[in-house]
């Protein structure tokens, strides 16, 4: 994602943008690609703090049957960024501070934040559906058999004629 801190104003704004993570930002979040990014950002002099929600799809691999799954991922990350001048060594005490950036800056890009996110947001032990049945053996076929779900799927209201039938 890239903020243009020269043309934030100072109070709230919001910005918009899908961000296509970059080849260095994939090796972190390789399952993401595009990735909508709504930021709310507040600035208070040098200082801009962004709260971004952001939503992609993920794929990963089903940890059960390890057949190809697209998940939805979204949530929230803050971070804050900070105004330094031209070549000012970067003060030990600004540690919640996540970016630096100077007056000459024309782009800030803030998709590395973005991509950590995303990596650690990952689910650990993705499913394709919640019954995932698990890998298919020979003995155990993995769907259902067709009969057995046109069984289930028997419009209840059927089931009155059916009496008649038994007659
Ligand atoms: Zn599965």
């Amino acid at each position: 994602m890239m903020l243009a801190p020269r043309k934030i104003p100072d109070g709230h704004s919001e910005q918009t943008q899908t961000v296509v993570l970059c080849e260095e930002n994939r090796e972190k979040a390789p399952t993401a690609t595009e990735v909508l990014c709504r930021a709310r950002i507040d600035r208070l002099g040098d200082t801009i703090y962004i709260e971004c929600d952001y939503s992609t799809s993920v794929a990963l691999e089903c940890s059960r049957c390890l057949k190809p799954v697209t998940l939805p991922l979204a949530g929230t990350f803050t971070i804050i960024c900070k105004e330094t001048a031209t070549g000012a060594p970067r003060r030990d005490e600004t540690e919640e501070v996540d970016f630096f950036f100077d007056g000459d800056c024309e782009e800030l890009d803030i998709s590395a934040a973005l991509a950590d996110e995303i990596m650690t947001a990952l689910p650990l032990k993705p499913l394709c559906c919640e019954n995932c049945p698990g890998l298919a053996t020979a003995d155990a076929p993995r769907e259902n058999s067709p009969k057995s779900s046109e069984t289930e799927s028997v419009d209840p209201r059927w089931n009155a004629l059916k009496k008649f039938r038994k007659i």
